[in-house]
C-alpha cells in the first residue's frame, strides 16, 4: 500500500519559515484538543442521592439523557425495594415469607432462580434460607443477641433450600417446611445495580456509575474515555482505602463482617452466616471484592466468597474464572487477587498477591 504523506513545502527566507512554524504549533494542538475532547452535551452531569433499602445510594449519569433516566432509576429503586422488603407487609418477599405469595412478579422469579442456582454452585455456601437465623441474631430488628446451640441447630434444620418448592411454569413458590423464610439481602442490590445499568442504556446513556453503600457498577467508561477509579473500602472505614480498581463496564460489589455487626463480651458478631454453622461465618477474610459484568452475581458471589475462604475461593475462581474475578482483604491485613485484575488493582496500604488459574 502506497503511504499517504502530506508535505509542506515552504519556499522564501528563513524567516518565512520561522514564522509559518510557529504558526502551525499552535494549530496543532487546536486540532487534537478538538477530536479529543467529547461534546459538552455528552459530559453533562446529573447525580440523585437516595436512601433505600437501608442504604445511601448515589446514582451518576453523564449525557443529555441522564435527567430522564435518573428519574426512571428513582421510580426502579422504589419499585425493587416495595418487592423485596423483608419487614414491609405489602412486600412479596412478606408474602412468600408468610405463605400468602401469589404468581411471582418476573424480578422475583430471576432473583430466585438466581439464588438456587448460587446455592448449588457454591456448595450451600449462598443460602437464601437463612433468614430464620439472622432473626435468632436480631439483625433484621437490630435488637441483637447471641442464640443459644440448641435454637441454632433446630433453625439450621430450616435453612434448606433444598426444601423451596419452586413451580418454574406457574411462577409460584412454597416451603416444604413451616417456618422457613427466605430473604434476598445478600443479593438485591446488585440486582438493582444491574437494573439501573439497564435503565441508563434503555435511555441512551452511555457512561453512569451507581454507588449503593460502598457496591459499585459502572457503565461504559468516564466521558473522556478513561477508566473509572472505584475505591475499596477499608474496614476500619478510615480514609485510606483499602485499594482501588481502574475498571469500565463493571460491577464492584464487596461483602465484609464490618458493614454489620455487634459486639457482646467482647466479641465482635457480624451479619454474613455459614450455612453449616449457623453462626458468623470466620474464614479468614476481612472482606471480598467483585469484579463482574454481571452486578447480581456479583453480590451473590461477594457473600458466597466471603463465608468460603481464601482457598475455596481460589478453587471456585479457577472453574468460574470468565465470570468473575476477586480481591480479598485476608484477616493477616494482605490482598490476595485473581490475575485478572493485575494492572487495574492498586493498593497504598496493604501488599498484593495475584493468584493464578494454575
Ligand atoms: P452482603 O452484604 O451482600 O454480603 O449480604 C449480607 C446479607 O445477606 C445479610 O445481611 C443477610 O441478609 C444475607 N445473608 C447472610 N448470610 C447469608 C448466606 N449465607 N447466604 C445468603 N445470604 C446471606
Ligand atoms: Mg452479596
Amino acid at each position: 500500500m502506497k503511504e499517504n504523506k502530506i508535505r509542506l513545502k515552504f519556499k522564501g527566507s528563513k524567516h518565512h519559515r520561522l514564522l509559518a512554524f510557529l504558526l502551525i504549533i499552535p494549530m496543532v494542538f487546536a486540532l487534537s484538543a478538538c477530536s479529543s475532547s467529547t461534546d459538552e452535551k455528552d459530559s453533562k452531569e446529573s447525580t440523585i442521592e437516595l436512601y433505600n433499602m437501608d442504604t445511601y445510594m448515589t446514582v451518576t449519569a453523564y449525557g443529555e439523557n441522564a435527567d430522564k433516566a435518573l428519574e426512571k432509576v428513582r421510580e426502579e429503586v422504589n419499585r425493587i425495594d416495595k418487592l423485596l422488603s423483608t419487614g414491609l407487609e405489602e412486600s412479596e418477599v412478606y408474602k412468600i415469607n408468610s405463605g400468602a405469595a401469589d404468581a411471582l412478579s418476573e424480578d422475583t422469579y430471576k432473583l430466585l432462580d438466581k439464588s438456587l442456582q448460587l446455592y448449588k454452585d457454591t456448595d450451600g455456601a449462598f443460602n437464601i434460607a437463612v433468614y430464620p437465623i439472622m432473626e435468632a441474631w436480631g439483625f433484621t430488628t437490630k435488637n441483637y443477641k447471641v442464640p443459644d446451640d440448641e435454637t441454632i441447630a433446630r433453625l439450621l434444620t430450616l435453612a434448606t433450600p433444598d426444601d423451596i418448592l419452586f413451580n418454574r411454569d406457574e411462577h409460584k413458590i412454597a416451603f416444604a417446611k413451616e417456618g422457613m423464610k427466605i430473604d434476598f439481602g445478600g443479593i438485591a442490590k446488585g440486582y438493582t445495580s444491574a437494573r439501573i445499568m439497564e435503565i441508563f442504556k434503555e435511555c441512551g446513556v452511555k457512561s453512569g456509575k451507581v454507588n449503593l453503600g460502598g457496591n459499585v457498577q459502572t457503565l461504559g467508561t468516564k466521558t473522556d474515555g478513561s477508566k473509572w477509579r472505584i475505591a475499596i473500602q477499608s474496614p476500619d472505614k478510615g480514609d485510606e482505602y483499602a485499594g482501588v480498581l481502574e475498571v469500565a463496564d463493571k460491577a464492584i460489589i464487596t461483602s465484609g463482617g464490618y458493614e454489620r455487626f455487634f459486639e457482646e463480651n467482647g466479641v465482635t458478631y457480624h451479619h454474613i452466616i455459614d450455612p453449616k454453622t449457623g453462626k458468623p461465618a470466620k474464614s479468614g477474610l476481612q472482606s471480598v471484592t467483585i469484579v463482574s459484568d454481571d452486578g447480581t452475581l456479583a453480590d451473590g458471589l461477594s457473600t458466597s466468597l466471603f463465608i468460603m475462604g481464601k482457598d475455596k475461593s481460589v478453587e471456585f475462581w479457577k472453574k468460574h474464572k470468565d465470570e468473575f474475578q476477586f480481591v480479598l482483604l485476608t484477616d493477616d491485613n494482605k490482598l490476595v487477587a485473581s490475575e485478572g485484575l493485575k494492572g487495574s488493582l492498586t493498593s497504598d496500604r496493604y501488599e498484593v498477591e495475584f493468584v493464578s488459574d494454575k
